[in-house]
């Protein structure tokens, strides 16, 4: 059973004008695919054949750049996809809500902290929020493909939201200004998946 690309709950178009319908095609038709096919063949015939992707990046030899890069490229875009949605933005409620106040004082402050990571990540790369095994929430930002599942990267812990800020992700729409894609990213957060993930970490 080799990994499949995910279809999107979605259409390319249904994220504008937050995210270009060009920019959503290329990005999971392309980049994506293209991770998932090159994952598949880095694992065909050994022993991480059949693993759960989970398991592959929790286990992974850091020095196997072909499954680190490709098997993070591959879990990192499908959690993307994921955690947005053109009924998305707003804040989140419950049990979600009340540890992002535990852990940032307020929402404001989290948005602040969050977009914070995702600016600054130099050059590709990705920023996570985390939740820790005692509820407890984090965030961090990884290079390239990498993802707080692999052994010793970033804040460690279960990655509940995580934005691509790779330029491929904004540059048709945002050339340089990554700030702004950031800044919209937030209007189409799905806070019912993430508060999902939150519940379910593992
Ligand atoms: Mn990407």
């Amino acid at each position: 059973m080799s990994f499949e690309l995910p279809k999107l709950n979605y259409s390319y178009d249904a994220l504008e004008p937050y995210i270009d319908a060009r920019t959503m095609e290329i990005h999971h038709s392309k980049h994506h695919q293209g991770y998932t096919n090159n994952l598949n063949a880095a694992v065909e015939g050994t022993e991480l054949e059949g693993n759960s992707i989970e398991s592959i990046l929790q286990n992974l030899d850091m020095n196997n750049k072909a499954v680190r890069n490709n098997g993070g490229g591959f879990y990192n875009h499908n959690l993307y996809w994921e955690v947005m949605s053109p009924n998305g933005g707003g804040k989140p409620n419950g049990e979600l809500a009340k540890a992002i106040e535990t852990s940032f004082d307020s929402f404001e402050n989290f948005k602040e902290l969050f977009s914070k990571a995702a600016a600054t990540q130099f050059g590709s790369g990705w920023a996570w929020l985390c939740a820790q095994t005692d509820g407890s929430l984090t965030i961090c930002s990884t290079p390239n493909q990498d993802n707080p599942l692999m052994p010793g990267v970033g804040c460690g812990g279960f990655p509940i939201l995580g934005i691509d800020v790779w330029e491929h992700a904004y540059y048709l729409n945002y050339q340089n200004k990554r700030p702004d894609y950031i800044s919209a990213f937030f209007n189409v957060i799905n806070w019912d998946v993430v508060t999902k993930r939150f519940l379910e970490r593992k």
